[in-house]
């Protein structure tokens, strides 16, 4: 059986790394129901002992108040030293979260790619001058650094979610609080930790361990003034409330049930290698998942054909075999839920065309790659993120009706059209209701493009050249240059 250490993951609080004075907790690796990893949750007055070593870097301490190039200069070490520690990282995020090796240490290269990017971006803060307010008047438009945010973020992708927030923040000027999914508590402790070792001022990134009642405490916490937060539609509402009582900014990164919609005149082969790896890429635990096939009645029944077929070529088990394409699936919990809705799937009227199952391993908890067809479109597995290896197939028959499935949902995170009409693929595109449509490719992403969703997907933008003013305030500044001063009461 492969082995690996188990890790012992400290909270880190203005620098300290310290045991919480929560609960002790074990993290056991989904693959090889081995310890993976130990840690002490946060209590409350941990947390807000972060908050405070948050506040007070940013109220006094040097971080917000240094230059854009001085911040850039610690980011761009932070990127290098990612890239350096590849291997590692790529294995602790293996053994907490189940996923193949071989797609970590992509994640993690793509994490550090994310650092270097966010770190050009901490040199362009600038903001607006108008000088045609009329004789005596000048005005300007400064981005100031929001203040303390606290950074929430789920299991299924832990160092590149927290990728597409911190380094972001931190180019912003602002200082920060972390709460990784208690699943997966590894990379993120590490990554602080590097930060540390990169000359970031101590307050300036804290974290506390725990699970969804730390993330409630730092997500009501009256000290922060920001929570950016990446996981469930339903928590994310919370977070939302919570983020209403106390008004502070808040952004949020939700969930998806995304559509790869093929039309009968696209490039099959191509659309045929993206279906099945949207569908079943990080087990399916992915907010991207293209976990919809819409396909046009035309090609319908060959092409859902060879998605089976191809289904079967998917290697799915250990997941630190380097062969291996589908690892473990996340929880007992969550094979059960991906389990019911495809019991809930053949009541609603679909077909299981291959998997269904959990899959009969001596070790780890592994869930066949699933095809459902003859999905009605109002079905709940047509609508529901199941975040699991699940496609469900649905037919369409012309244009308006993939555009009226696509929308028909209530999420908005992504959709991939694949037509050689670029008229058809450009004509769904812009009636799509979906953050990024991927236009004869699917789940391409760069740090340049922005990230983010409509509807029940989410609340703001991630990434590309705007993702440092979701941290920023702008302050305008109004200058009496020498305009006479008109008498108010005579
Ligand atoms: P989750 O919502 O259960 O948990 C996310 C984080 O919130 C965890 O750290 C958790 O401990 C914390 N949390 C739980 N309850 C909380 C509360 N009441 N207040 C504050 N924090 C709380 O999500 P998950 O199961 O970890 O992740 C899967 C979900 O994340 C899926 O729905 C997926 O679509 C979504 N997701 C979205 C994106 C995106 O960019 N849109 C990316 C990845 C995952």
């Amino acid at each position: 059986m492969t082995t690996f250490e188990t890790q012992h993951w400290p909270n880190l609080i203005g620098g300290k790394a310290l045991d919480g004075s929560g609960s002790a907790a074990e993290r056991i690796s989904p693959g090889h129901a081995q310890i993976a990893a130990r840690y002490v949750s946060a209590s409350k007055a941990d947390v807000d002992a972060a908050v405070a070593a948050a506040r007070r870097e940013f109220d006094t301490g040097s971080w917000p108040r240094m230059s854009g190039a001085e911040r850039a200069a610690v980011l761009r070490r932070v990127a290098s030293r990612i890239e350096q520690e590849v291997d590692a990282l790529a294995l602790i995020e293996t053994v907490e979260s189940g996923k193949p090796i071989s797609q970590a240490r992509d994640e993690v290269r793509g994490a550090a790619g994310i650092w270097h990017y966010a770190a050009g971006l901490a040199q362009q803060t600038y903001g607006d001058a108008h000088n045609a307010l009329g004789e005596g008047f000048l005005a300007m438009v400064v981005k100031e650094p929001v203040g303390v945010v606290g950074v929430i973020t789920p299991w299924n992708f832990p160092l590149l979610i927290v990728s597409q927030k911190l380094p972001f923040a931190l180019a912003a000027g602002c200082t920060t609080v972390i709460k990784p999914s208690d699943m997966t508590p590894g990379t993120t402790t590490r990554l602080v930790q590097i930060l540390h070792e990169e000359g970031l001022p101590p307050g300036a990134a804290n974290l506390v361990h725990g699970g969804g009642d730390v993330g409630q405490w730092l997500a009501e916490h009256p000290g922060t003034d920001m929570t950016t937060f990446t996981g469930s539609t339903r928590v994310g509402k919370s977070v939302a409330r919570a983020a209403a009582d106390s008004l502070k900014k808040v952004s949020l990164e939700l969930g998806g049930k995304n559509p790869q919609v093929v039309f009968a005149d696209a490039d099959l082969d191509a659309a045929l290698e993206k279906v099945v790896f949207g569908a079943y890429f990080n087990q399916g635990e992915c907010c991207n998942a293209g976990s919809r096939l819409l396909v046009h009645q035309d090609v319908a029944e060959e092409f859902t054909q060879r998605v089976v077929q191809r289904t079967h070529d998917v290697v799915v088990g250990d997941p630190l075999d380097e062969a291996t394409k589908v690892g473990a699936l996340i929880s007992e919990h969550h094979l059960g839920v991906v389990t019911d809705y495809v019991a809930l799937g053949e009541r609603e009227g679909a077909t299981i065309a291959t998997g269904g199952q959990r899959l009969d391993a001596p070790v780890g908890r592994y869930f066949q790659p699933t095809v459902l067809t003859g999905v009605p479109k109002a079905a709940r597995v047509a609508r529901e993120e199941i975040f699991g290896p699940v496609l469900s197939v649905v037919t369409f028959s012309d244009l308006a009706e993939a555009v009226e499935i696509t929308n028909a949902t209530g999420y908005g995170l992504s959709a991939g059209v694949w037509s050689r009409d670029i008229g058809t693929a450009m004509s769904y595109a812009q009636a799509t209701r979906a953050g990024t449509v991927w236009v004869n490719c699917y789940m391409e992403g760069f740090p340049e493009v922005c990230f983010g969703g409509y509807g029940a997907s989410g609340i703001g933008r991630e990434l590309g050249r705007t993702a440092c003013d979701e941290f920023s305030e702008q302050k305008s500044i109004v200058v009496r240059t020498g305009a006479p001063l008109p008498k108010w009461v005579n």
